[in-house]
């Protein structure tokens, strides 16, 4: 795409950067057959193709950021688009720039600004969270009422709030759970924010699923949020005050000992850490050791399958789908271990029809825009049904609370691998315990110690 810069635009290396994605697009329009966006309402403008061409003007000085600004909202930041782009455009380095452009240069309208400040202020704090959780509880019986004010989000997020509490977490921070097999060496694992309070027992299955492949887990105390709630929202300062924290904490780590991986078990926080590199790459004090960080950072199922494992304690009929994260398939690229660790674990895999299309959930982007993620959940819980599962997995967490709360479970991979490997069955899928049989070893038959309970 053509750009006509001004040699004094360019002299900022973050202009000189986006002006050299957009010329990398050739403008073919191929991007536009899988973005959910466009799918969804038909406008080229809120199209990957169409974006481009909004930001490009925008940041030349043609159009004003309240023009870009909805299209730029409607965007799932899902990065389908970059698994099909044929030329390799950078559209997540783009749009990132755009809108923290557009937060600097003009103001929401304030309702707009307050709801976003508030989701800033609570999802990545969890005592917070836990807080908002609790109220969400008490007000939702009022939740239509709420639908009919100007605080539409409000009622989205109202909606949205779980149910049922979080439960306990069996390892909380700051510790270190040592394996009790060969030990292999030593990791640390991001508990997260949202996670820990929603499902703090992926946490634990992941600890636990670590363990069994012989590494020591650290949990760092001082590790919070990864920064791409605030991120995603235009708020570039405020995500980096929380990477410094993160990327500190791990390398006071590493005084103690060697680490042999970070380990990240929800795919749009490992997207956020493994782009830290990005993120500080004009920054002198944090550009080598934000690099570092993002070296080190691995999905849980990606270090996984670079292990060798025993064979699973049983073998079942039960059939899962997998829903692949737009994080995990377009952010990170992971397809292919989490389906193999899943099938070497006994279970059969199914392929989610129309997979690289997004669930809707994206962030908080079924709080901000709930109209078309809603038209997207339920277009991909048709595509679940269709396969007739006994349970969905997925790796990340935004997805697990989307998708959850209709006729098939939803779980994290890794609780299905803990689960296989010896650690207890995943609370909401008790009633397949039975179609597990439990494999001979040493030639005698070994219970899991659910089986056993
Ligand atoms: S990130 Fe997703 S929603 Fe945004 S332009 Fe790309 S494909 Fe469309
Ligand atoms: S597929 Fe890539 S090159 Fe083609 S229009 Fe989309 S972003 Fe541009």
């Amino acid at each position: 795409m053509e750009t006509n810069f001004t040699q004094e635009q360019l002299r900022d290396p973050r202009i000189r950067e986006a002006e050299e994605i957009v010329r990398s697009c050739i403008h073919c329009g191929l991007c536009t057959a899988t973005c959910p966006s466009y799918l969804m309402l038909g406008d080229e403008r809120d199209s990957p193709r169409g974006r481009i061409y909004l930001i490009k003007s925008m940041l030349e000085g043609t159009v004003a950021p309240k023009q870009v600004r909805p299209h730029l909202d409607r965007c799932l930041s899902c990065f389908s688009c970059m698994t099909t782009c044929p030329s390799g455009v950078d559209y997540m380095h783009l749009s990132d720039f755009a809108r923290q452009y557009i937060e600097a240069s003009e103001r929401r309208k304030p309702v707009d600004s307050l709801m976003r400040k508030l989701l800033r202020a609570i999802l990545p704090h969890p005592s917070r969270l836990r807080l908002a959780l609790l109220a969400a509880k008490l007000a939702l019986p009022f939740r239509r009422i709420v639908a009919r004010t100007r605080f539409r989000t409000l009622a989205a997020m109202l909606e949205l709030a779980p149910k049922k509490s979080g439960g306990h977490t069996q390892f909380s921070a700051p510790q270190t759970v040592k394996t009790r097999k060969a030990r292999r060496g030593r990791v640390a694992l991001l508990l997260g924010c949202a996670q820990k309070v929603l499902q703090p027992e992926i946490n634990d299955a992941t600890v636990r699923f670590l363990n069994h492949m012989g590494y020591d887990v650290v949990l760092p105390d001082n590790v919070g949020c990864c920064g791409a709630l605030p991120l995603h929202m235009g708020g570039e300062e405020e995500a980096k005050a929380m990477a410094r924290q993160n990327i500190d904490a791990w390398h006071l780590q590493r005084e103690h000992g060697p680490l042999d991986a970070i380990i990240i078990n929800a795919s749009g926080c490992g997207t956020a850490v493994k782009d830290y590199g990005h993120l500080f790459a004009h920054d002198p004090e944090y550009a080598a050791k934000a690099k570092y960080i993002s070296a080190l950072a691995k999905d849980i199922a990606e270090f996984a399958a670079e292990q060798r494992i025993e064979a699973p304690l049983g073998w079942s009929d039960i059939r899962v789908a997998y829903h692949s994260a737009c994080s995990m398939q377009h952010g990170q690229r992971v397809n292919d271990q989490p389906r193999q660790l899943l099938r070497n674990a006994g279970f059969t895999v199914l392929e989610i029809p129309e997979g690289h299309i997004c669930c809707g959930s994206a962030g908080t982007y079924n709080i901000l825009q709930p109209e078309i993620a809603e038209g997207l959940k339920q277009r991909k819980l048709a595509a679940i049904g269709s396969l007739k599962p006994d349970c969905v997995a997925g790796g990340n967490i935004g997805c697990i609370a989307q998708l959850s709360g209709g006729p098939v479970p939803v779980v994290h991979t890794v609780q299905l691998l803990d689960w296989a490997y010896g650690g207890p069955c995943p609370e909401p899928l008790k009633h397949l315990q039975k179609r597990v049989r439990l494999l001979p070893r040493d030639g005698q038959a070994k219970e899991t110690a659910d089986a056993a309970a």
